[in-house]
């Protein structure tokens, strides 16, 4: 099960332990895969306090930076493809020349991150950084979150390098999320849950016959997709 944190997984404290309680009732092992927006310490200190179970791969980032197992190791291949074309400062340059983007401070040099005044704000940046023709990846989400991550990053990519890399074929996947940072990843052909509680970027996606849209909000949605595809 691979799944965005805040507002899915992340949300409804008595869904989410209603959902692990299922999963641990189950014949079969589910494997956990966090995808989030968040970066890594950000992530971690999230997981302590919700009190988390130890996912087998975290992908943070917007998917600019994947985690391997329990103690977390930093994939080097999947961060040697982060900087191929990546030129922050280029991409600061023009951030500073947009009107209506405040930077926020993330520490990691694999993205740039900015709050939009608005949608607007948001879509000028984005056509600049079109025809600037610097390689990137830009993701807006819940309505003045903005990313512009390396051209090879983003929370689809990054999780089709994990499935690909642990050769998960012919397992049972669902992919879980809540706002327009997730719909690459939604979209990858798997099965998908769109929560009930989503933002209206990703509500108004078009109907996939794989994504499932749920009723039922944060972990309460996935539980319900969960039996939607699988029993
Ligand atoms: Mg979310």
């Amino acid at each position: 099960m691979a799944t965005d944190l805040d507002g899915t997984l992340v949300g409804d404290a008595e869904a989410l332990q209603e959902l692990l309680s299922f999963y641990s009732e189950q014949a079969y092992d589910v494997a956990l895969v966090y995808v989030t927006g968040r970066h890594l310490r950000s992530a971690l200190s999230l997981a302590e306090r919700e009190n988390l179970p130890v996912p087998d791969v975290l992908i943070t980032d917007v998917g600019a930076e994947i985690h391997i197992g329990s103690d977390l190791e930093k994939d080097l291949r999947w961060d040697e493809m982060m900087t191929e074309g990546w030129q922050p400062e280029a991409v600061s340059r023009l951030a500073e020349a947009a009107e209506g983007l405040t930077l926020q401070e993330i520490p990691t040099r694999c993205r740039l991150s900015y709050h939009a005044d608005g949608p607007e704000t948001a879509g000028r940046f984005e056509q600049s950084l079109k025809d600037s023709g610097i390689p990137h990846t830009f993701v807006f989400s819940s309505g003045r979150d903005v990313d512009v991550l390396p051209a090879a990053a983003g929370k689809g990519r990054a999780l089709s390098y994990v499935f690909d890399k642990f050769g998960v074929r012919d397992a049972r996947i669902l992919i879980a999320g809540d706002s327009g940072n997730d719909r690459d990843m939604l979209e990858l052909g798997h099965p998908a849950v769109i929560v009930g509680n989503a933002h209206p970027e990703l509500r108004r996606t078009e109907a996939l016959p794989h994504v499932f849209r749920a009723s039922r909000r944060c972990a309460g949605g996935i539980r319900e997709a969960w039996e939607h595809f699988f029993s």
